[in-house]
C-alpha cells in the first residue's frame, strides 16, 4: 500500500521505532513460562517495588489463564502494562531471577507481565468492582503514574476522584518522556483509558493548577488533595551561549518527537550534555532519527555515569559514542548552535576540576542538554504547610505519603526527584490507602 502523504503523526513514530521487547506470541509466552521455578520466597518478587506475585503470574499464564494473571499483576501494579514495558526489569525483577546466579539468561518476566495485561486491556476485560460513592472526595492534580495509580486506589474504596492534568493526555512522562522504542504512545494510553473503565475516576485535561487561588478552591472543594506533578522543565547548564537555536532541553526534545515530530531533517551532528538514563535516551533517539554522528559528552568518568549500563549499552548499539572527562564551557555559533566548548576534568582528591589550558571545540548542528529537570516549587510552596528539603522535594511521611499540611499527599517524581514509572505508582497507591486512613480517622 502506497504511504499516505500525510502520515498520522503516531503510526510515523511506531514505524521509526520498533519495539525493543516486542509482544510475546502464545508460543513464545508458553515456553517461557515453562521455563520458571516458581521459586519460595522469590527474589524477583522481592525485587519488585510493587511486589507483585511473579511466580504466580508466571503460572497462570503456563495454565493459560491469562485473565487470572492479569488479575494477580493489577491487584498489586496500576500500571502493570506500562511497567512491564518501561520498567528496568534488568536491575529489578530480572537481575534478581535465580537464574542469573548461574549464567543462565533471567525469565522475560517484563515482557511475560505484558502479554497477559495487554490481552486483558485490548479484550476490554473488567475485574474491579468499584463500590458506591462513599460521599467523600479528592482532587488528584497530575494525570502521571502517580495521579492515575492513586485515584485507582481511591476508587477501589468509593472515594470519588477528580483529576487535573496541565496537559492533552494522560499518563505524565511514560508518554511524554519514555523512549518511543519502549513503549508505543497507544499502548500508554489504552492503559489509562483501561484503567479510567475499571475505576471511573474523572481526568480534565488542560488544566494546568498554578495559581493560589486555583489551589485554594481545590481545597475549598474536595477532602483531600494528593499532588502527582512530577518535576518540570529541562534545567539550564547556565554556559555562554545556551539561548541558541538548537540547544534544547532532553526532556522537550524528546517529548517534541513523541508527540509533534517535526518534518525537518535530524542534525547531522548531535552532542548530548549528561551522564544520566535521559541523557542515553536523547542519544538514542537522536542518532535513530537518522544523525550521523552522536556524542554523549560526560563531565565526570565512565564509571561515574548514573545511567544505567544497559542504556549506555543500547546507546553504543545506535552508534552513540561517549565521551568522558569534559565539562561544556560555552555553546558556540552565531545565532545557531554551532559546537560546544569544551574543557578537561579530572578528580583530585575526591573533587572534580577543570584542567587549565585544556580548552578545545567540537562542532555540532544540535545540543541537547539532558543535566536534570527543575523542580516545582513555585507550586508548592503556595500550598501552606506543605515542606521541601533542599533541593526542593516535597517532604512526606514515607508510610502514608502526607505531607506536612495533613490535608496533602504527594508522591512520584516531585517527592523522589526523579525515579521510575513503577517508583510512582507504588508511592500513588501508598498515598491512596494513607488518604483513605486519613478521612477515615479524622471524620472529616
Ligand atoms: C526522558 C525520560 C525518560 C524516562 N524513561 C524511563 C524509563 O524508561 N522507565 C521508567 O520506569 N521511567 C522512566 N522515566 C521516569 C518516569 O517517567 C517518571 O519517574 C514517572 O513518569 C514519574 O511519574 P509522576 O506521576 O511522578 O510524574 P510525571 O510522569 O511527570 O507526571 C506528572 C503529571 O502532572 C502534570 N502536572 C504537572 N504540574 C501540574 C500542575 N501544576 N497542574 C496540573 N498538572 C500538572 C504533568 O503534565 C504530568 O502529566 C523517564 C523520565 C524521563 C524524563
Ligand atoms: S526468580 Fe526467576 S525462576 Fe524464580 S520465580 Fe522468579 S522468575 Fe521464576
Amino acid at each position: 500500500m502506497a504511504e499516505s502523504k500525510n502520515p498520522n503523526p503516531m503510526q510515523d513514530i511506531e514505524r521509526r521505532f520498533p519495539q525493543i521487547k516486542p509482544l510475546m506470541n502464545n508460543s513464545e509466552a508458553y515456553y517461557e513460562s515453562s521455563r520458571c521455578l516458581f521459586c519460595y520466597n522469590a527474589p524477583c518478587m522481592l525485587a519488585c517495588p510493587t511486589s507483585i506475585d511473579i511466580p504466580l503470574f508466571i503460572r497462570q499464564i503456563n495454565n493459560g489463564n491469562l485473565t487470572g494473571a492479569a488479575k494477580t499483576i493489577y491487584q498489586s501494579n496500576y500500571l502493570g502494562n506500562t511497567c512491564g514495558k518501561v520498567c528496568p526489569t534488568e536491575v529489578l525483577c530480572e537481575g534478581a531471577c535465580v537464574f542469573t546466579k548461574v549464567n543462565i539468561k533471567a525469565l522475560e518476566i517484563g515482557r511475560l507481565q505484558n502479554f497477559a495485561t495487554d490481552n486483558a486491556i485490548t479484550t476490554h476485560q473488567k475485574f474491579f468492582e468499584t463500590p458506591e460513592s462513599n460521599g467523600k472526595s479528592v482532587a488528584v492534580i497530575g494525570a502521571g503514574p502517580a495521579g492515575i495509580s492513586c485515584a485507582c486506589e481511591l476508587r477501589s474504596a468509593g472515594y470519588t476522584v477528580d483529576i487535573y492534568e496541565a496537559k492533552n493526555n494522560p499518563s505524565g512522562l511514560a508518554l511524554h518522556g519514555v523512549a518511543p522504542y519502549k513503549i508505543t504512545n497507544r499502548e500508554a494510553l489504552m492503559e489509562v483509558e483501561f484503567l479510567r473503565e475499571q475505576f471511573g475516576f474523572n481526568i480534565f485535561y488542560n488544566k494546568r493548577i498554578v495559581t493560589k487561588e486555583e489551589l485554594d478552591a481545590l481545597d475549598a472543594r474536595y477532602d483531600a488533595v494528593f499532588l502527582g506533578i512530577g518535576l518540570g522543565n529541562s534545567a539550564e547548564i547556565k554556559i555562554k551561549g545556551e539561548e541558541k537555536l538548537n540547544c534544547v532541553g532532553a526532556t522537550e526534545f524528546i517529548e517534541q518527537i513523541k508527540t509533534c515530530p517535526v518534518e525537518k531533517p535530524m542534525a547531522k551532528k548531535v552532542i548530548v550534555l549528561g551522564g544520566g538514563n535521559t541523557a542515553m535516551d536523547a542519544a538514542s533517539e537522536s542518532a535513530r532519527l537518522g544523525a550521523e554522528k552522536v556524542i554523549v559528552a560526560y563531565r565526570r568518568a565512565k564509571s561515574e555515569m548514573k545511567a544505567y549500563y544497559f542504556e549506555y549499552d543500547l546507546a553504543q548499539v545506535t552508534g552513540v559514542e561517549g565521551l568522558f572527562n569534559v565539562a561544556p564551557i560555552e555553546i558556540m555559533g552565531k545565532n545557531e548552535v554551532a559546537g560546544v566548548k569544551f574543557i578537561r576534568t579530572e578528580t583530585v582528591d575526591g573533587k572534580l576540576r577543570n584542567i587549565p589550558g585544556s580548552e578545545f571545540v567540537l562542532e555540532c548542528g544540535l545540543v541537547i542538554k539532558a543535566t536534570g529537570q527543575l523542580k516545582q516549587t513555585s507550586v508548592i510552596a503556595k500550598v501552606k504547610g506543605i515542606d521541601m528539603d533542599e533541593i526542593g522535594r516535597i517532604s512526606v511521611n514515607l508510610e502514608t505519603g502526607q505531607t506536612g499540611n495533613p490535608k496533602y499527599f504527594a508522591g512520584g517524581d516531585a517527592v523522589n526527584g526523579g525515579a521510575e514509572v513503577v517508583n510512582a505508582t507504588a508511592a500513588g497507591k501508598l498515598a491512596g490507602k494513607g488518604i483513605q486512613e486519613f478521612l477515615s480517622k479524622s471524620g472529616q
